[in-house]
C-alpha cells in the first residue's frame, strides 16, 4: 500500500486549514485558486495540480494550475465527457491511471503542455450530487495512486467545492460558474394526477449543506459521529419494531437501513472523514455525495435502488446530528413538493393549503402519493428521470399534469401558456360549477346518474362540490395503500362510517379489497409473482384468505348500523366466485344476527365485470347478483391482453373500437334483459367522447373520477340519445381497429358538446 499523500489524517488536517486560510483571505478568486494549487500539489508530493471548473455553457474551463502551462489557463476548455477531465465530470467518479496517455478518452492539449506527466489522478468536485467542477493531481512518474490518496484527494475535492460554491461565487471571476442548475428545463414523465400547478420547489430530503466543514477536534467530533449512529440504529431498530410514528420505509428498505447502518465500511468512511478533519455533517455528505454520483451512473435498478436507500439513510443521520428526528415542515404557499418518491404518510405531513403540486423521480400512478395527491386534486408527476439533480431547493416549476411534463425554471413563454392554460381550467370548473345541481338529462328525456368514484376520505368534500349523486366505486384498498400497518376492524369500520355519514342518503357503493396486481402492501408479506397482473389479486385473494375478507364485510355491516348497505366485489373471473363471496357476507350477515346487531334495511350485493370470461356466462351470473359494474381499466387490459401498467401499452389499443364496443353492449343488454342495474366504473366514464358511447349503447349510470362529472354533464344536456345510438350500432360492425375519427365526426356533426 501506498503511504498517504498528506501523511495521515494529521497531515491531512494541516492541509485542509490552510487550504481554508487561503480561500479566507480575501484576495481575488483567481488568487486564491492559485495558491490552493500550490498547496495540494506540494503536500501531495504532485509536479502538476490543476482545477477545472463548469462554465454555464456546460464546458470545463481550466482555472488554475500548478505545473501545466500558465497560458492554458481559461484558454483550455472541455466538454463535458470530453478527455480525462470531462470523463471525470460525466461519471462524477474518480479517476485513477497510471498510464494516462493511452486511455481511450485521453484528449491532448498542446497548450497545456501535459506530455511528460504519465499518471493522472482526477475527482469530482461535487455540491449536492452535481459535479461543478474537476480537482486533477499529475505525475510524471507511472504509478497507480493508492486508495488512501484517492480518498484524499476527494476530502480535499469537497471542501474546495464547497468554498467555490461559498465564498468565490460572488466573485465576478466566477459569475457563470455553474454551480447549481440554472437554464430553463423540460423534463418529460408520467402524469399521476391530473392539474397544472406553478410553483417553489421544496426538497422532500432536505439537503444539509454543512455549516461547519472543518471540525476543531477530531476526537470529539468522532465520539459525536459514533453515538449519532448508535442512535440512528436504534431508531431503525424502533420502526422495526414499529414503535416509531414514522412513516414511509417499507420492510425491504429497513432491511437495507439496518445492513448498511451495521455496515463497517460505511462507518469506516465516515469515521476516517472526521479523523481527516471534517466535521460530521461534513462526513456525511461527502459519503452521501460519492454515493449520489454512483448512483447517477448505476445501470442496476435493483443497485440503484439500494444506493438511494443507503443516501436516505444519510439523510436520516443528518437528522440526528442535528438533534431533528421528525420533519414539521414550513413550506411556503404555492409550494411543489420535489422527491424521489414519497411513503403513505409523507405527504400528509405538509399543509394542504399551501401544497400546489408534486414532481417524483420515481413512483407509479397506484402507489401512495399518487393516490392522495389525486384525492386532494394536486397536480402530480412522476418518474421524471434525475429530478432532484435538476432542481434547486426554491426554484421556480411548473408541474403539468395534464401532459405529465415539468418545467424547470421556465422561460416567460412558457409561463404565460401555463397560467394561460390554468386560467381555462379554472373558467371550465366554474362553468361546471352551475351545472352542479341541473340533472344530466339527454335532450331526448334520457336521464343518466352520474356518480363519483372515491376511495379516501378527502374524496367526500368534492362529492358535494361536483353534484355526484353517490359514489358508484368507493375503492377500499386505498385505505390500506396509503396506511402503515393494516387497518384492522375499528379502523375500518370507523372510516366505512364516516363515508356512509358524509353521503348521507346518497348511495354508495363498497367494492371489497382489490389488492395484488400493481396494488401492493410493503406491510403484508406476498410473494413475487411472474404475472401480478393475472395473478393472487383481489377476490382470489379474498377467498383463499376469508378472514381478511370477512373482517372487511363485518366492518362494513357494522358501519352500516341498520342503514342501506351496498357491497362490490372485484375481479371476478367465474360465477363459483361470485357465489362463494356471497356465502361469506351471507355468513357475517348470521353472525350478526346471532349477536342481536342490526343488519342492514337493505343489503345489495354486486360484481365488477373485469374478466372477459364473464361476458360469456351472464346468463347465469346476472340473476345472482344485485347489480353489476363494469370495470373498463381492468376489461380493455383482459381483452387486450395489455399491461394496464406498461405505458408502452397504453396508447396501444382503443376503447372505441369494435371489440369493446361489442363488449359493453352485450353487457349491457344482457343486464337490461335481465333487469339487473348495471354501470360503467372505468376511468372512461369521465372522458366526455367515450361517455358519449357510452350512453349511446345504453349505460344509464357511469362512476368515474370527479373531475369527469362536470364535463360528461354538459355533453349529456347536448346530446340526442337515439340518434347517436343508432349511428353507433352502425359504427359497431366496422372493420376498423379503432373507432376513434369516426366516433369523433359523429359527435360533431351530431353538436355534441364535447
Ligand atoms: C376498473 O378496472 O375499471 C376499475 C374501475 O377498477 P380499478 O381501476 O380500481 O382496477
Ligand atoms: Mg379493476
Amino acid at each position: 500500500m501506498s503511504p498517504s499523500l498528506v501523511q495521515g489524517a494529521r497531515g491531512q488536517r494541516g492541509l485542509l486549514r490552510q487550504i481554508r486560510e487561503v480561500m479566507a483571505d480575501g484576495s481575488s478568486a483567481q488568487a486564491r485558486l492559485d495558491r490552493v494549487v500550490e498547496i495540494i500539489a506540494r503536500s501531495m508530493i504532485a509536479e502538476v495540480c490543476s482545477i477545472y471548473l463548469r462554465r454555464t455553457s456546460e464546458e470545463l474551463e481550466l482555472f488554475a494550475t500548478e505545473g501545466l502551462n500558465r497560458e492554458a489557463v481559461h484558454n483550455t476548455r472541455l466538454r463535458l465527457s470530453e478527455g480525462l477531465v470531462g470523463e471525470v465530470a460525466r461519471s462524477g467518479q474518480p479517476l485513477n491511471l497510471n498510464d494516462a496517455p493511452s486511455h481511450p478518452s485521453f484528449a491532448y492539449r498542446p497548450e497545456t503542455g501535459e506530455d511528460p506527466y504519465n499518471s493522472f489522478l482526477g475527482v469530482p468536485l461535487l455540491r449536492g450530487g452535481r459535479t461543478i467542477g474537476v480537482l486533477v493531481v499529475q505525475n510524471m512518474a507511472m504509478r497507480t495512486y493508492g486508495e488512501d490518496e484517492v480518498e484524499d484527494l476527494q476530502i480535499i475535492a469537497m471542501v474546495l467545492a464547497e468554498m467555490v460554491a461559498g465564498d468565490l461565487v460572488s466573485d465576478d471571476e466566477l459569475k457563470d460558474i455553474e454551480i447549481a442548475p440554472q437554464r430553463p428545463e423540460r423534463l418529460k414523465g408520467s402524469s399521476f394526477a391530473d392539474g397544472i400547478a406553478i410553483g417553489t420547489v421544496i426538497l422532500h430530503e432536505v439537503p444539509v449543506t454543512p455549516d461547519h466543514l472543518l471540525s476543531d477536534d477530531a476526537i470529539a467530533e468522532e465520539a459525536r459521529l459514533l453515538t449519532a449512529i448508535g442512535d440512528l440504529r436504534d431508531q431503525i431498530d424502533q420502526m422495526f419494531e414499529g414503535q416509531h410514528g414514522l412513516a414511509g420505509p417499507t420492510f425491504d428498505v429497513l432491511e437495507t437501513y439496518r445492513m448498511f447502518a451495521h455496515d463497517r465500511g460505511w462507518t469506516r468512511n465516515l469515521v476516517e472523514a472526521v479523523r481527516s478533519g471534517l466535521t460530521a455533517e461534513a462526513a456525511v455528505e461527502r459519503v452521501r455525495n460519492e454515493q449520489r454520483a454512483k448512483l447517477n451512473n448505476a445501470r442496476d435498478a435493483y443497485m440503484r435502488e439500494r444506493l438511494h436507500d443507503l443516501e436516505d439513510l444519510g439523510n436520516r443521520l443528518l437528522r440526528v446530528l442535528a438533534g431533528r428526528n421528525t420533519v414539521a415542515r414550513e413550506i411556503p404557499d404555492n409550494a411543489i413538493l420535489v422527491a424521489r418518491d414519497l411513503g403513505p404518510a409523507d405527504l400528509l405531513e405538509y399543509d394542504r393549503k399551501k401544497l400546489k403540486g408534486i414532481l417524483l423521480e420515481e413512483g407509479s400512478a397506484a402507489n401512495h402519493a399518487a393516490i392522495v395527491a389525486r384525492a386532494l386534486q394536486i397536480p402530480c408527476v412522476g418518474r421524471l428521470e434525475r429530478l432532484r439533480d435538476k432542481v434547486n431547493q426554491g426554484d421556480q416549476v411548473v408541474v403539468d399534469g395534464e401532459t405529465g411534463e415539468a418545467y424547470l425554471r421556465p422561460r416567460p413563454d412558457i409561463l404565460g401558456a401555463a397560467v394561460a392554460r390554468m386560467d381555462m381550467r379554472a373558467a371550465r370548473r366554474a362553468e361546471f360549477e352551475k351545472l352542479k345541481d341541473v340533472d344530466a338529462v339527454t335532450r331526448d328525456g334520457h336521464r343518466v346518474a352520474l356518480l363519483m368514484n372515491a376511495g379516501l376520505e378527502f374524496d367526500l368534500e368534492i362529492m358535494h362540490e361536483t353534484g355526484a349523486e353517490g359514489i358508484g366505486l368507493f375503492r377500499t384498498e386505498f385505505q390500506f395503500m396509503v396506511s402503515e400497518d393494516l387497518p384492522r376492524l375499528k379502523r375500518q369500520t370507523e372510516l366505512y362510517e364516516r363515508v356512509m355519514d358524509a353521503a348521507g342518503d346518497k348511495p354508495v357503493i363498497f367494492r371489497t379489497l382489490d389488492l395484488g396486481g400493481d396494488k401492493i402492501l410493503p406491510y403484508m408479506e406476498t410473494e413475487r409473482e411472474e404475472n401480478p397482473a393475472l395473478g393472487w389479486r383481489a377476490i382470489r385473494m379474498g377467498l383463499d384468505r376469508p378472514a381478511l375478507l370477512r373482517m372487511q364485510v363485518r366492518a362494513l355491516l357494522t358501519a352500516a348500523k341498520g342503514r342501506e348497505l351496498r357491497i362490490m366485489f372485484p375481479m371476478v373471473a367465474s360465477v363459483d366466485e361470485f357465489r362463494q363471496a356471497r356465502e361469506l357476507v351471507d355468513i357475517e350477515c348470521q353472525w350478526a344476527r346471532r349477536r342481536g346487531r342490526p343488519l342492514p334495511q337493505v343489503l345489495r350485493v354486486g360484481v365488477m365485470i373485469e374478466c372477459p370470461s364473464l361476458l360469456f356466462h351472464l346468463d347465469a351470473l346476472l340473476p345472482m347478483v344485485d347489480f353489476a359494474s363494469v370495470g373498463t381499466n381492468d376489461l380493455t387490459q383482459y381483452l387486450f391482453a395489455a399491461d394496464r401498467t406498461n405505458p408502452r401499452m397504453s396508447d396501444r389499443y382503443d376503447v372505441l373500437s369494435p371489440p369493446m364496443l361489442r363488449a359493453l353492449s352485450t353487457i349491457q343488454k344482457a343486464a337490461e334483459d335481465s333487469g339487473t342495474p348495471v354501470s360503467v366504473c372505468g376511468e372512461i366514464a369521465g372522458k366526455p367522447l367515450e361517455a358519449f358511447v357510452l350512453i349511446a349503447l345504453g349505460f344509464n349510470r357511469l362512476s368515474m373520477p370527479p373531475a369527469g362529472i362536470g364535463q360528461v354533464k354538459r355533453m349529456i344536456l347536448s346530446l340526442d340519445r337515439e340518434q347517436a345510438s343508432k349511428a353507433i350500432r352502425k359504427l359497431m360492425g366496422s372493420s376498423y381497429g379503432s373507432l376513434r375519427s369516426e366516433v369523433l365526426a359523429l359527435a360533431r356533426k351530431l353538436n355534441v358538446n364535447l
